[in-house]
């Protein structure tokens, strides 16, 4: 260790890693705050994470954001997990402490609530059932949110159902599990729809649901933010929906990181949306 005071350093892990946004993010608000700090995409394979646990603190580095593949990984390697990480099974905020231990979080279920509160602020959990499209780990931080703040009931369907299943088994008795060819059938009661599939991404099929029951007073929102405005979101728009893209997501689960390690809680609005979509 050094006895002068460092620049401090964070990053994102994954592989691949090159398409993250969170550089771009973290980097703007470093920029706009005027904080001397840095932070780096790093390209790590599965078998070389435990020794960039234990090299990266040693190098400067306070803390971490964990993406795919490495999220579910990083709860074996943690010192400490929250509950709520522990119930999502995955990790996306590590925190290197003063102690040595690293302290791993997950951040995704409340970055996906702050991001509805910001955009539909009329919208009440409590008041109507909530419908998951997938069942991957956003979904699972999806629902531990949802349940959180009060949805009733949640529906989810998942292509692989046993993914769904396992969901229910986790997270009890407000979980319906509906068949992925049935999914159409449950939107007409529900308060809120999230995709939390890969559908609608660049690249990827788009999501195919029918959407003719779909209540129009739903509010309809994408995890999905390649592009910004998925053909389902445009689709449940024309139903009279209100909708909310999932870019407010990402931006909302960086802030509690950005705070931890730069000691500054970062505004999410306008100006950091127009700069990540800008970078
Ligand atoms: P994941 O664990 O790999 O799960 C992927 C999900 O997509 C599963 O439900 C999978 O179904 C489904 N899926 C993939 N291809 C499909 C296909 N061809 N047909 C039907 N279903 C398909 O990934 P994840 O971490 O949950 O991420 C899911 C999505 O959420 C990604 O697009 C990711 O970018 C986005 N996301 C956004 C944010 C944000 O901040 N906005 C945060 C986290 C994730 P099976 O189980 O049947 O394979």
């Amino acid at each position: 260790m050094t006895d002068h005071p460092r620049i401090p350093l964070a990053g994102v892990i994954g592989s691949p890693i090159a398409h993250s946004r969170s550089p771009a993010l973290h980097n703007y608000w470093l920029r706009r705050y005027g904080i001397a700090g840095h932070y780096i995409p790093m390209d790590i394979a599965q078998g070389d994470l435990r020794e960039a646990l234990q090299m990266l603190p040693k190098m400067g580095f306070v803390g971490l954001n964990v993406t795919i593949p490495h999220k579910e990984t990083m709860l074996g390697l943690a010192d400490i997990v929250t509950d709520r990480a522990a119930l999502i099974g995955a990790a996306n905020t590590l925190i290197f402490r003063k102690d040595g231990k690293v302290h791993a979080d997950n951040t995704d279920g409340s970055g996906f609530i702050a991001n509805l509160r910001q955009h539909a602020p009329d919208w009440q959990p409590q008041a109507a059932p909530g419908v998951v499209f997938g069942a991957g780990g956003a979904a699972r931080a999806v629902v531990a949110a949802l349940i959180e703040v009060g949805v009733p009931e949640i529906y989810i369907t998942n292509r692989t159902r046993a993914r769904a299943e396992a969901i229910r088994a986790d997270f009890g008795a407000k979980i319906r599990v509906v068949e992925w060819v049935q999914a159409g059938a449950v939107l007409e009661d529900a308060g809120l729809v999230v995709n939390t599939t890969a559908l609608g991404m660049v690249g990827k099929p788009p999501l195919n649901i029918p959407l003719d029951s779909l209540n129009p007073g739903a509010l309809v929102n994408d995890l999905v933010y390649t592009p910004l405005r998925t053909e389902f979101l445009d689709n449940a728009a024309a139903m009279g929906c209100a909708t909310v893209d999932g870019l407010g997501m990402l931006l909302h689960q960086a802030a509690p990181g950005f705070e931890r390690w730069f000691g500054h809680r970062p505004d999410v609005d306008e100006a950091t949306r127009q700069a990540v979509l800008g970078a």
